[in-house]
């Protein structure tokens, strides 16, 4: 593991983590020696433990019990186990709400939450601020020097069941940030266009939080209070961050992030992270489960460049949460663990270590499932322990992305708005959009926020940036100015940060880059599909949207293709332009797999790869490369339940058989090779 930067002992470089979370408070005593043997055996190396203690390790409020906790650290440090240490306050226990029942959460509808599930809390409450930051204070020096100790883990995936809170504490909170952002009550009306409906505020104690209303609320409003609320989560995580990093300065601090959650501006969080971690729960029952996984994972690397991520939660089988839980396959755990590792993941962990035999996810499945070491999931997990026990050499290689898909939270806020001519425009669908025919062309992709540097990729694909900062505007600019190339679609720059339409043809500051001026934006209706034709006759189709876009004119762009059916006959749908050194290709609408590949194979970074080594793929295979300055190791992953082959056209070293590999590479059914180049 590479955590120089805070000074970690975690692991030796070249390690991988292995592992999950441990619960201990489930089982009696007896249970937990043949936890530890068991561990051992399966090559379990890191536990997630105290995730949801609190109860027990304060049964009443102010009497602490931290013995037994301290047993458990002993005999994982004794057996060689590391222990990522969580704090509990995801899951308040039963005494706190019923002395301080304003804690609870309270709905648009102004009801209150009630106890007996989790994440039952208001993140504004001063009361659970107060016993929170106890409570994590104590789990600092009871066990912060703990030998065991291997790295700090804050709560439990933030704002997972209640994100939004409506209370008094959180309206007062709200006004406040208000005040700090806006200054004045009048900037406020500015920013909130509060002409319309008569909403204008005189004083900031007349503001509410989007509480429910008879119909459509402010969209402004709204859009600000995603954000404030992704910044009272980070504060209060900040507040257990400085207590555990105060305790123990020398481990790394990670919290557990769940993907593309809406609720949480995951750039501003990853920034104070050591290690960034997420839960990742694939449907096995979904046939693009494993893209839209790579997909996650792209994500989750790409949301800290400086910092080793892990997956800290997936599960072995089956999950008990959704409506119909169908478990893995034979050999899925383990395709799709190296799918991660592949993505550049520096370990992989589970919920959980031994399945519960009571409780609301008694059904999940676990590394040690009801039936123990009989069931098929143990075979797996011990020789998924046992290939991963390393040093492996490719551990601290790099994934490299000549690509990025550019995304931001703000904007997923503000796309998928009340305000939208179409509700049912998803920033997720249109990412997948995007993403899935280069997943499938082995094109790796990272995700860059519009404000970082660009500089880094040769393309940019750009999927309905609705909500663009005119500094973002600028950064994208500058970048396609300096050479770069982007593809940026439809129902892009749009609204400024407050929500705010650009006035004049639809673009605002994106509009420099598009090759011709788009005068009116709509949704098709859901069963339209138009025809496209290309410049050489092709004929593909499109459908969900067209953005209606004026004949370019001098300077502006070339036309690449014009919709040739319905009412809108004529129309520009895809246009290329140069800007400064760069280029620029506009889509005006959702072009069908075959139309959109048309415009990826004028992008050279977006060309179906693999470009360097050759290999020809068949369907349902992935492949990913990690490179070291002496080796590239190719990763191919089959996730399908046949057997797959791959060529190869350049040979290579299989890592996992142990055998030189050229030519066809047999892959059986969730079949992993890692084939070393170089
Ligand atoms: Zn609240």
């Amino acid at each position: 593991m590479q955590f120089s930067a805070v000074g970690a002992p975690a692991m030796p470089a070249g390690h991988l983590f292995y592992g999950g979370d441990y619960n201990p408070e489930q089982w009696p005593r007896e249970v937990w020696d043949e936890d530890v043997r068991l561990m051992r055996e399966a090559g379990v190396n890191l536990v997630t433990v105290g995730i949801f203690a609190w109860a027990h390790l304060e049964p009443t409020e102010g009497r602490f019990e931290f013995g037994w906790l301290r047993e458990v650290l002993d005999l994982l440090g004794e057996a060689g186990i590391g222990v990522d240490l969580a704090t509990p306050t995801a899951a308040p226990p039963p005494w706190l709400t019923t002395r301080y029942p304003d804690v609870l959460p309270v709905d648009e509808r102004g009801s209150r939450y009630s106890h007996g599930s989790r994440q039952h809390f208001c993140i504004c409450n001063p009361a659970y601020r107060s016993l929170a930051r106890r409570i994590v204070e104590r789990v600092a020096a009871e066990l912060g020097s703990h030998q065991a100790l291997r790295m700090w883990h804050a709560h439990n995936e933030y704002a997972c069941h209640v994100p939004y809170c409506y209370c008094d504490h959180h309206a007062r909170a709200f006004r406040s940030w208000l005040e700090r952002r806006y200054g004045s009550v009048q900037a406020l009306n500015d920013a909130w266009g509060s002409a319309f409906w008569s909403q204008r505020y005189s004083d900031f104690a007349e503001v509410m939080p989007p509480r429910m209303t008879p119909t459509f609320a402010n969209p402004s409003q709204l859009l600000d209070y995603k954000r404030f609320t992704s910044e009272a989560f980070l504060e209060e995580f900040l507040e257990e961050k400085q207590v555990l990093k105060a305790a123990r300065p020398d481990i790394p601090l990670t919290t557990n992030f769940m993907g593309f959650l809406k609720a949480l501006d995951y750039f501003a969080w990853a920034r104070e992270l050591d290690v960034v971690s997420t839960d990742n729960y694939p449907d096995p029952a979904d046939p693009r489960s494993a893209a839209l996984s790579a997909m996650h994972y792209d994500l989750i690397r790409s949301l800290n460049k400086n910092v080793p991520w892990i997956v800290m939660e997936q599960t072995t089988s089956r999950v008990n949460w959704r409506e119909h839980n169908v478990p893995k396959s034979p050999g899925q755990m383990r395709a799709l663990s190296y799918q991660a590792l592949a993505r550049g993941a520096s370990g992989v962990l589970f919920f959980q270590w031994r399945a519960s035999r009571s409780g609301a996810e008694k059904f999940h499945s676990a590394l040690v499932s009801h039936s123990g070491q009989a069931s098929p999931v143990w075979a797996e997990v011990t020789q998924l322990g046992r290939e991963l026990a390393g040093p492996e050499p490719w551990a601290t290689a790099k994934v490299r992305a000549d690509a990025a898909v550019v995304f931001s939270w703000a904007n997923w806020w503000a796309v998928e708005s009340s305000s939208s001519p179409a509700h049912d425009l998803k920033m997720q669908d249109q990412l997948a959009w995007m993403y899935l025919p280069l997943y499938r062309r082995s094109v790796t992709l990272d995700f860059a926020s519009p404000a970082e540097p660009l500089q880094p990729y040769q393309a940019l694909l750009v999927p309905s940036l609705y909500l663009v900062t005119e500094d973002e505007a600028a950064n994208i600019r500058s970048y396609v100015e300096q050479g770069g190339t982007a593809v940026i679609s439809f129902w892009s720059g749009i609204v400024d940060s407050r929500d705010r339409v650009y006035l004049g043809p639809y673009g605002g500051p994106l509009r420099p880059l598009i090759g011709c001026d788009i005068l009116d934006v709509a949704p098709l209706a859901p069963a339209d599909v138009v025809e496209v034709e290309w410049e050489d006759g092709t004929k593909t189709s499109a459908t969900f949207w067209l953005d209606i876009a004026a004949e370019p004119q001098g300077q502006q762009g070339k036309v690449l293709a014009r919709v040739t059916s319905g009412p809108w006959a004529g129309t520009p749908v895809v246009t290329a332009s140069q800007y400064g050194k760069g280029s620029v290709y506009y889509i005006g609408s959702r072009l069908d797999h075959d139309g959109l590949q048309r415009v990826y194979d004028l992008v050279p970074a977006l060309r179906p790869g693999p470009t360097d080594f050759g290999s020809r793929l068949t369907d349902g295979v992935e492949r990913v490369v990690r490179r070291s300055p002496d080796h590239d190791y190719e990763f191919v992953i089959n996730h399908t339940d046949n057997d797959r082959k791959v060529l190869l056209a350049t040979p290579g070293y299989d890592v996992l058989g142990e055998r030189p590999a050229d030519g066809t590479l047999p892959l059986g059914r969730r079949g992993v090779a890692v084939v070393r180049h170089g």
